[in-house]
């Protein structure tokens, strides 16, 4: 029989690849981002509280009423923003289902949307499943600043939409003050839609801040953000996060999310909703976090991988002019194979598979798992 392939350029994610080959190989793991370390107990034995309570049955479509609300304040406490958590935010199985309901619900034939590469992996080829058009614009280490002259010049009568990313995913850069301000002028008296996709937002370092765009009336009202439980508690396998956006957009995000997935795993949603109510559980994140960057950063600098800037997510960019001359592909997979450490090569993020020669290792990991790593890494 004959398919013809609705993503014909597309293979495995690179997450797949590499923790595949970091597990044939038995190499530690700094390829996909999840910890290596529990969440907190606390949060166990309120998810058994609620299964052994008998909340096992469908959650409403759009989430548990509680922990919208938890949500609504967290909001309004970080970024002082009124979200309505009847109408304004939705719980999703985690943030690609978000993104993917927030441009399935958008996203016609033909629109553009533009994307910045390196950009996070399940994007472009979204876009393009919906027959959009993907318009890529590239940064470039070590800086990944956006030129916004070059944003204006992308844009055209069918753009749909621009997606942002910050804290990034791969390059640990966040926008500023600068970038918003450009932001506001390009979508201003326009159609053009905004996906921000915040799921880093709390992991943010050396005094940097999370400008969520939340903050800005101007892109608010035209903008979905994307979140993740599974970076704000340490449980990226649970796969909970969700979407805010104002009514307008929420009401077709919702028609979308209702036949994709319905709803999403209650016990865990009490759970987490519960464990919300003290803001502290998620305001420690950034020390917690911290603490592991500058560990594995001052480890690093004893080997010959040279440290980009990173002031957010949970990843550390690495340029290795000093090791070798190979494809960043390459040398990811010899580093997994030979010397027992898997990171992720960061061409997989630019959909030309624009290669500047950069690794991203994931930082999010005990302090012995850090150190082990970085002794094999320092024999490179
Ligand atoms: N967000 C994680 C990362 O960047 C991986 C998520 C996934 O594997 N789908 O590594």
């Amino acid at each position: 029989m004959l398919l013809k392939s609705k993503l014909p350029d597309v293979g495995t994610t690179i997450f797949t690849v590499m923790s595949q080959l970091a597990a044939q190989h038995h190499a530690i793991n700094l390829s996909q981002g999840f910890p290596d370390y529990e969440c907190s107990p606390e949060l166990i034995n309120l998810v058994s509280k609620y299964m052994n309570a008998g909340h096992n049955q469908y959650a409403p479509m759009a989430g548990l009423i509680s922990l919208r609300e938890r949500i609504a304040e967290k909001q309004q406490l970080l970024h002082k923003t009124g979200y309505n958590p009847d109408t304004e935010i939705t719980i999703t199985a985690g943030g690609t289902q978000a993104i993917f309901t927030a441009l399935a619900c958008v996203i016609q034939a033909g629109d553009e949307v533009i994307i910045f590469d390196p950009a996070y992996d399940c994007y472009a080829p979204t876009v393009t499943l919906l027959g959009g058009m993907v318009k890529t614009i590239e940064l470039s280490p070590p800086t990944y600043r956006i030129n916004w002259q070059e944003v204006k010049e992308a844009i055209s009568s069918r753009t749909r939409m621009i997606i942002v990313n910050s804290p990034n995913n791969p390059t640990g850069i966040t926008l500023n003050e600068a970038d918003i301000q450009e932001l506001i002028n390009i979508t201003d008296n326009t159609n053009i839609l905004i996906l921000s996709d915040e799921v880093y937002e709390h992991l943010i370092y050396d005094g940097a801040k999370h400008l969520s765009v939340s903050r800005y009336p101007e892109l608010k009202e035209r903008s979905f953000i994307t979140a993740s439980f599974g970076k704000l508690l340490h449980t990226t396998g649970w796969k909970v996060g969700y979407c805010l956006a104002p009514e307008w957009l929420m009401s077709e995000f919702r028609k979308v999310h209702q036949f994709l997935v319905f709803s999403v795993n209650t016990p865990v949603q009490y759970a987490i909703a519960d464990f919300l109510k003290d803001p502290q559980n998620y305001l420690e994140l950034r020390n917690f976090f911290q603490v592991k960057k500058n560990i594995f950063s001052n480890l690093l600098r004893d080997t010959r991988f040279d440290l980009l800037p990173c002031y957010g997510s949970y990843f550390q960019s690495v340029q290795y002019s000093r090791i070798s001359d190979e494809k960043d592909t390459d040398l990811a997979r010899r580093l997994t194979v030979e010397f027992g450490v898997a990171s992720i090569p960061v061409s997989a993020f630019y959909s030309k598979g624009t290669d500047h020669h950069v690794l991203r290792f994931c930082f999010a990991k005990k302090q012995e798992t850090l150190e082990k790593a970085v002794v094999r890494l320092t024999k490179v």
